[in-house]
């Protein structure tokens, strides 16, 4: 597992452990400059731009931060929206849901349990069984396909 510790831990948000603990520093040498706004500054890539938002192999979806396991293709659906849409997650304890009234309006932010970082939003208009839309930046994704 990696951990690390770190003087300037920060002490604000979180009330969930965390099982992956980086410092700012570290994040930013393992992401991408774009994973990084997005899975810690909780940024929003444009739409269309990802590159899962039209992936439809078989195969789990894991953090592209820390590597939890946390959507399942069979889970995937096309919303039009132009992210990556998926009607839940693998195993509901991989995510946590904030509320986020950021832009004014109320949306449920959803992050990592695992290392905190920030995945997408979910809302209520995704298809029936669970009526949920959990719409996830593909950068903040990593794919493992299935073994055929
Ligand atoms: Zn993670």
């Amino acid at each position: 597992m990696l951990r690390s510790r770190t003087s300037k831990t920060s002490t604000t948000e979180n009330e969930t452990p965390r099982e992956v603990v980086l410092s700012e520093d570290e994040w930013r040498r393992r992401l991408t400059r774009e994973q990084y706004r997005v899975l810690r500054k909780a940024g929003t890539e444009r739409a269309f731009t990802g590159e899962y938002v039209d992936c439809h192999l078989d195969g789990t979806y894991h953090c592209a931060a820390c590597g939890a396991e946390l959507f399942s293709s069979d889970a995937k659906f096309d919303s039009g929206s132009g992210w990556p849409s998926f009607t839940e997650p693998a195993v509901a304890s991989a995510v946590e849901l904030h509320r986020d009234r950021s832009l004014g309006t109320e949306r449920t932010e959803v992050l990592c349990r695992a290392c905190g970082s920030h995945l997408g939003h979910v809302f209520d208009d995704g298809p029936l069984p669970t009526g949920q839309r959990y719409c996830i930046n593909s950068c903040s994704l990593s794919i493992e396909a299935a073994q055929r």
